[in-house]
């Protein structure tokens, strides 16, 4: 494949915010710098794209970010990007700008959308798996993952003192439309008593009998946790179909929703995104497009993005069986 020369890239995040992409963007811009680089940020993901709304980046921009969560860019999901007559008008205004390149940090949707952008039009494009859903294969960890299970489990520890003063049986769904990697991980973390993924079936029979068993060996609190995309349901219908079967339960319901989202990035999704951001400058360097750089086994791996979108990662089955072990 030809090496085009890159001196003009553009940076965008897209999709759903994850803890981290301010230190992605930070590593990706000062990287550019060091290659003596022109660096654009795009504001409001692919949208932001599509409305121009583009803009030279100076190192003034990305101080004091990397320990900041969100993104100081915004995030957005576009309809119109989903168009081909979208789309056009993204390369339009990127063309302008005289924009050579584009590293995209954000989920699987982000990155399909940056593949199908570079099918279209051959601008080089490299993703960075920015998502707290750990959704993506062709990397170990997605940046903001880290974060979010922190965040998830601090809460289940506070959720987990009332839980014991009141004897208090608690379902608390944390996010993971169709990856239970944030519900697995907050799982062996906080010694739940059951953890319902999307990957796997629970029937609510089998979660009565655990239950049950617990409360035989007087365990003093009780505390499921459920993915948002649970087989069986949310949390709050899951509750329901207990309340039913163990009437003598205090049952209560916690839905952790956006805070999982929010915060500073942890140590290891800073160090996680400013490598991320180094390699994707790097990659697009040396002629690696339509990529997604990611960690695997500590080293720096870029894998096709057609290859990382799959959708096949899936929950470890020795981390689910460890989970399982732990909470009988
Ligand atoms: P998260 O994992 O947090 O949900 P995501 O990147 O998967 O993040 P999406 O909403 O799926 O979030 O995608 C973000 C944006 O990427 C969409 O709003 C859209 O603009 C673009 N996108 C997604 N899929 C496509 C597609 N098939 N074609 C073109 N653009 C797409």
């Amino acid at each position: 494949m030809e090496i085009k020369t890159i001196k003009k890239i553009a940076v965008l995040t897209s999709g759903g915010d994850a803890p981290g992409m301010n230190a992605a963007i930070r590593a990706t811009v000062r990287a550019g710098f060091f290659y003596n680089l022109e660096m654009y940020g795009v504001y409001r993901g692919y949208e932001g794209m599509i409305q121009n709304e583009i803009k030279k980046l100076e190192s003034k921009h990305i101080s004091h970010i990397l320990e900041r969560g969100g993104t100081f860019l915004k995030s957005a999901r576009s309809q119109d990007f989903r168009t081909p007559e979208g789309r056009n008008k993204a390369y339009e205004n990127l063309k302008k700008h005289g924009i050579d390149a584009l590293v995209v940090i954000g989920g699987d949707g982000s990155l399909t959308g940056a593949h199908l952008f570079y099918k279209e039009y051959g601008i080089p494009a490299i993703g960075i798996p920015g998502t707290i859903d750990n959704d993506l294969a062709g990397t170990d960890l997605t940046v903001g993952f880290d974060t979010a299970c922190n965040t998830a489990i601090q809460a289940i520890d506070k959720i987990r003192d009332t839980a014991t003063s009141h004897d208090r049986l608690f379902f608390v769904e944390v996010m993971g439309r169709d990856a239970g990697f944030i519900a697995i991980n907050a799982g062996i973390g906080s010694a739940a008593a059951a953890t319902l993924i999307p990957e796997k079936k629970m029937p609510i029979e089998r979660l009565v009998e655990r239950l049950k068993a617990r409360t035989k060996a007087m365990k003093q609190s009780n505390i499921v946790i459920i993915a948002e995309g649970g087989k069986s349901g949310g949390a709050a219908e899951i509750a329901e179909k207990i309340k039913k079967q163990l009437p003598y339960y205090d049952i209560k319901v916690t839905i952790l929703g956006h805070l999982q989202r929010g915060g500073a990035p942890s140590s290891l999704d800073r160090v996680l995104a400013s490598k991320l951001g180094v390699a994707a400058v790097e990659g697009l360097l040396q002629g690696k497009y339509d990529v997604m750089a990611g960690i695997i086994n500590n080293k720096v791996v870029y894998t096709p993005i057609a290859k990382a979108i799959i959708g096949n990662k899936e929950v470890d089955e020795y981390d689910f069986r460890v989970v399982k072990i732990l909470s009988t």
